[in-house]
């Protein structure tokens, strides 16, 4: 598909927007209010609007590698500052999905590129978890069991960040989720969060 047919793509998605939703994008422009923020993986199988049926203006979201939520990151702790007090969202989501190439690569062995600083911070949980992942019987079942764990581990990163800390009266809540690649479901990991938040020091500490 050329770039000129992206433009042509465009204009139809708006003309079709406009009619069926007269003054759609007239409302929009004044204000965003999402209620949810989606922290998901770079993955171009896994766009967050698309799977949750929300139209623009719905879900702030951040995206990158294996949806992670490193404390150093910049962006991602700018992206939760704006969500939570600015925005005001309610909900945040961190999805991850089956099938991240992210999570495949911190199961091999380094190649030395730039995005193996950033896989890094999966090779550590698998470290953590080792017992766990090495558990399951096949190279896949532990691949998957590592997706689902990193999500995990994220949503713990969030609800410990200084944001959350510091946002604790508004109430938000952080969910993990995981999507299917290979049937398009996302499915609830609650019971896993519990799981990994038990095991985290500073809740073993508390
Ligand atoms: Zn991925």
């Amino acid at each position: 598909m050329s770039i000129e047919h992206l433009l042509e793509n465009n204009r139809a998605w708006s003309a079709r927007m406009e009619r069926e939703r007269p003054g759609f994008f007239k409302g929009l422009a004044s204000q965003q209010k999402p209620r949810y923020l989606w922290i998901g993986c770079a993955d171009s199988r896994v766009p967050a609007n698309e799977i949750i049926g929300l139209p623009p203006g719905e879900v702030f979201v951040h995206r990158n590698v294996a949806n992670l939520v490193v404390h150093s990151d910049l962006n991602c702790l700018a992206v939760l500052d704006f969500a939570v007090n600015a925005l005001g969202v309610e909900d945040i989501i961190v999805c991850g999905h089956y099938g991240c190439g992210g999570v495949q690569a911190a199961l091999q062995p380094t190649e030395g590129r730039i995005v193996d600083h950033w896989i890094r911070h999966i090779r550590d949980i698998a470290k953590h978890y080792k017992d766990d992942i090495e558990r399951e019987p096949t190279a896949t079942a532990q691949t998957r069991r590592l997706c689902e764990l990193n999500v995990a581990v994220q949503v713990v990163h969030v609800r410990e960040s200084p944001v959350l800390l510091a946002a604790r009266s508004k109430g938000v809540q952080v969910h993990g989720w995981i999507y299917d690649v290979g049937d398009g479901l996302l499915r609830d990991l609650t019971p896993i969060v519990d799981e990994v938040r038990a095991l985290e020091p500073s809740c073993r500490l508390s």
